[in-house]
């Protein structure tokens, strides 16, 4: 059993230590996970995960290529064909998922500070949001009890059961920004539906998972119903799982481009694929809104995680009568963010990814400084090893920059000024995405009106980032295939099976 740390206090200014315990933990290579034990490839062959913040080595895991990755789907098939998992109850797994949402809160303070490690955010924001919310993925799935229910139907005399089945093997493939939260969004459900699972976490970020793997056996799950291999995209360990026929579904969270990748890889056996990918959030402001709580929103709204959230809002669209109050507000706040050290208590803007990362949130800075105004911020920052990136505000780029239509993905938010309310549907509508949005009005039939016109999965009016883990959640256009959440999860990790029981029905009326 692992020891379990201590909750941090973050209430103090001075960064908070790593734990012998997890200093320890860290020193050790990490194997994939395979068959409820760490298993290190024959031919050695390692990649090391770097700290965002100080460019230093974190950890050492082990890269799995085509052989691993086909034992790790062998050993999830053999371990679902055995019924271990598949053939128990909901209520069992049920079960389960509360003692992995107990184990993830127990061992909190470690997943925190792994979390901000590798990703470079915040110590807060990893241990009051991220890891909070990956133990309430299991507890909210472990609440879904429509995950067993059965449909009847009679009609003529007969009896129609529809009930929902395991799939099989399913692949999860996650991104680096949200790391175990996004990870336990699928976990959680694809486990409550009796699947195995094969999990591949971004390689800039797989310490989460790898810890996380152990908790499964101290969870008493079944050996070889979570798997994980570590590694990379194409060629490697990604692509090898995605493209593989014993896999039955594909779940996958990051780029659209990657989408597209493994929807060709998938193809060739008609994988089913459930898709969350990028996004180029707006939000947008009626002179008749509060736009001071919108200003203050939006701070958030931009920022949160260095920008690097999908649902961010970093193109801001403000009606003209209140355009130069809310720049005001709004550049105060972002004036009080405080970059620095993530492990800090005190830090609420921490280091992007990675130094290719911040080179791309850079050359678009380059942009904007050529087409635009900036009012905070600069592109001319030092290359040094870290990936630090100071908060970036831009004004009156014109509409067809491509700052504006493109996913950054970083602390860089636009302000655009708009007069009329069909012009800015236009404007939100015009890029690629369709994600998510925040629009900001004291008029309740314009708030349905504007809700109803921009193509986009998700629409927040008067709030950001307010979630209801029942509701659809998903992306439109190049934004995602599916929804996530709920019975949409439960539906996605199951087969519907219908059967017939002639005679056995009431009722005469044909249907
Ligand atoms: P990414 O697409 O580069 O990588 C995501 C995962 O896919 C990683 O594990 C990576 O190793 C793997 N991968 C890459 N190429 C692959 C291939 N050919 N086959 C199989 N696997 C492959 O994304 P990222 O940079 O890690 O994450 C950032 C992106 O994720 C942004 O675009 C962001 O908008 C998106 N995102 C979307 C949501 C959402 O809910 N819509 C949530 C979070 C992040």
């Amino acid at each position: 059993m692992k020891a379990k740390p201590a909750p941090l206090s973050l209430e103090g200014t001075s960064p908070v230590a790593i734990p012998a315990e997890l200093a320890a933990w860290l020193s050790a290579p990490k194997g994939a996970w395979i068959g409820g034990e760490p298993v290190f490839p024959k031919a050695e062959k390692f990649f090391t995960t770097v700290n965002p913040a100080t460019g230093e080595p974190i950890a050492r895991l082990a890269e799995a290529g085509r052989e691993m990755v086909e034992l790790a789907i062998a050993t999830a098939r053999r371990t679902f064909d055995a019924g271990t998992w598949s053939g128990q109850s909901y209520e069992r797994r049920a079960d389960s998922l509360r003692k992995l949402s107990q184990l993830v809160m127990e061992h909190r303070s470690a997943l925190a500070i792994l979390e901000s490690l590798d990703t470079g955010k915040p110590i807060r924001e990893s241990y009051e949001g991220d890891i909070l919310r990956a133990a309430s993925n299991f507890d909210f799935f472990a609440s879904q009890n429509e995950a067993g229910v059965e449909r009847v139907y009679e009609s003529q005399g007969n009896r129609h059961v529809a009930r929902r089945e395991p799939l099989g093997v399913v692949a999860l493939v996650t991104p680096w920004n949200l790391p175990l939260y996004l990870a336990t969004w699928k976990i959680a459900p694809a486990l409550l539906m009796g699947n195995s699972i094969v999990l591949k976490p971004s390689e800039l970020t797989p310490l989460t998972a790898a810890y996380f793997a152990e908790l499964t056996a101290e969870a008493g799950l079944p050996p070889g119903v979570f798997n994980v291999v570590h590694g990379f995209g194409e060629d490697s360990a990604g692509a090898f799982l995605v493209g593989h026929p014993g896999i039955n579904a594909v779940s996958f969270t990051g780029e659209t481009t990657t989408g597209k990748a493994i929807m060709k890889a998938a193809s060739p056996h008609l994988t089913r694929v459930s898709f969350e990918l990028g996004g180029k959030g707006a939000l947008v402001v009626f002179a008749d809104a509060d736009w001071e709580r919108a200003a203050d929103e939006a701070v958030r709204a931009g920022f949160r995680n260095q920008g690097e959230i999908c649902l961010a809002c970093p193109r801001v669209y403000i009606e003209g009568a209140i355009y130069d109050r809310f720049k005001q507000r709004f550049l105060a706040g972002v004036e009080r963010l405080r970059m620095g050290d993530p492990l800090n208590p005190q830090t609420t803007l921490g280091a992007l990814i990675s130094t290719d990362h911040r080179s791309k949130v850079l050359s678009y800075a380059e942009i904007a400084e050529r087409e635009g105004h900036v009012l905070t911020g600069s592109a001319a920052v030092t290359k040094d090893l870290t990936s630090f990136f100071a908060p970036f505000v831009v004004e009156g780029l014109p509409a067809n920059s491509r700052v504006n239509h493109e996913e950054v993905f970083g602390p860089l938010v636009t302000l655009n000024r708009f007069e009329r309310e069909d012009e800015v549907i236009a404007l939100v509508n015009d890029t690629p995405y369709g994600l998510s949005s925040s629009v900001w009005t004291g008029d309740r039939a314009r708030a349905e009106r504007v809700a109803a016109k921009i193509r986009i999965g998700l629409v927040w009016i008067n709030c950001w980032f307010v979630r209801d883990l029942r509701v659809p959640f998903g992306g439109q256009k190049k934004s995602g295939i599916g929804r996530e959440g709920g019975t949409h999860s439960l539906d996605f990790f199951s087969e519907w099976k219908s059967i017939c029981f002639f005679g056995e029905g009431k009722g005469n009326s044909p249907c």
